[in-house]
């Protein structure tokens, strides 16, 4: 079976298109995108995406871990892969063997990962902890260049770059656009005292989707897009200075419709008591897909172009909408859980909004049992697992 039609995530492979495109008009000349293609990227599937973006011609692409570097070596991905998180030194050999740059989160890091490469040569970019303290060498812009220098000196370590990621770009307010000046200072300040020491740095890199658009640094030799080339927002509270596409849309069926009288309760907890009698629609989806069950009795499902609100708890499988105002529905047909049905739209933010969390999560949510069914130029050119 291709694809059984219970849940499944369209992907539009031309608004990942479009959005890149969008992106990409908008950086200084000599910033090159470098593509962040995590988390199967974010939750769409690398395996539908990344073939296309290679196509497209990106060059530079991004992932958290060694297995995705790795993943995407096999799926024939020619291009730099940088990873943006630790790897412990027993895989370090393994993605010399495969041309994997490998982020060093300390000196620590890039002296276990040089004694366990016995030789073997590991492409690497330096994290720089400007603010964001998660990874990245810490101290004053000349120490930070004395362990760069160390660093570069090591015998298996090829260190070809320096990057540092920013903790507030996305945000307008003031003081926060205060914090992403002082880390795009500090962040600079290493690149310049570690030329002054001699080390040669072929990418220095400090923007992600936010950073990209509000503050566009020529000195920054790559831009890493992520959430925006999916279509989604940042933050939802700062405007984007073009609308990006959402790529996913989610869509679910419906099993199975009934009447129900005023006094009878729906689903666990007894959480939703009918106050009237009403139309009730079973939708084939749950908590276990990835569809939050913080929204219980607060989100909707759009059908026919309306909105039918969710009653009672969403459940593992299986959550019920009311559909009384909604006239003609019948079992088995289809319902859109994010996405757009005639005027009415739902984003992967607007889930967000309802359940208090960012669009991200959202679609890195959607489980693997979900399937990634990809389109592009209106044909569906796979059915993809994450
Ligand atoms: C995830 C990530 C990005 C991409 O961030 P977006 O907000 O999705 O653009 C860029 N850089 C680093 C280091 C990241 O971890």
């Amino acid at each position: 079976m291709e694809l059984l039609k219970r849940t499944w995530a369209e992907i539009d492979l031309d608004a990942v298109a479009s959005n890149l495109e969008n992106y990409k008009s908008r950086l200084p000349a000599g910033v090159e995108l470098m593509c962040v293609v995590k988390a199967a990227c974010y939750g769409h599937s690398d395996l539908a995406i990344c073939p296309m973006l290679q196509e497209l011609g990106v060059r530079w692409y991004a992932v958290s871990n060694a297995e995705e570097a790795l993943r995407l070596r096999e799926l024939g991905i020619t291009g730099d892969i940088l990873i943006l998180g630790s790897t412990p030194p027993e895989a370090a050999g393994e993605l010399a063997d495969h041309d994997i740059i490998q982020a060093v989160t300390d000196e620590a890091h890039a002296i276990a990962l040089d004694e366990a490469l016995s030789g073997k040569k590991l492409r690497c970019h330096a994290a720089i902890d400007t603010g964001m303290t998660r990874i990245g060498l810490r101290g004053t812009p000349e120490e930070a260049a004395e362990r760069l220098k160390r660093i570069s000196e090591l015998e298996s370590i090829k260190l070809e770059g320096i990057f540092t990621h920013y903790a507030v770009a996305d945000s307008s307010d003031s003081s926060d656009r205060d914090y992403t000046a002082e880390q795009t200072r500090r962040f600079f300040a290493v690149r310049d005292a570690a030329k002054a020491a001699g080390i040669t740095l072929e990418q220095c890199h400090c923007l992600n989707s936010a950073g990209g658009l509000y503050y566009p640094d020529p000195r920054s030799t790559l831009a890493r897009l992520g959430i925006v080339l999916y279509g989604l927002y940042p933050d939802k509270a700062t405007p984007l200075p073009f609308e990006p596409e959402p790529v996913m849309t989610l869509k679910s069926t419906i099993s199975m419709i009934k009447r129900i009288e005023a006094g009878e309760s729906v689903s666990y907890g007894r959480t939703f008591t009918a106050d009237h009698p009403m139309t009730v629609a079973t939708v084939t989806c749950g908590y276990a897909d990835g569809y939050p069950r913080a929204l219980s009795n607060k989100g909707w499902v759009l059908l026919h172009g309306q909105r039918a609100p969710i009653i009672g708890r969403v459940c593992m499988d299986q959550f019920m909408i009311d559909i009384s105002g909604i006239t003609g529905v019948v079992p088995f047909e289809t319902v859109t859980l994010m996405g757009a049905d005639g005027s009415e739209v739902l984003t992967a933010d607007d889930l967000a909004a309802l359940t208090g969390t960012i669009g991200y999560e959202i679609v890195c949510g959607i489980t693997s049992r979900v399937p990634r069914v990809a389109y592009r130029s209106g044909e569906r050119i796979g059915v993809f697992r994450v």
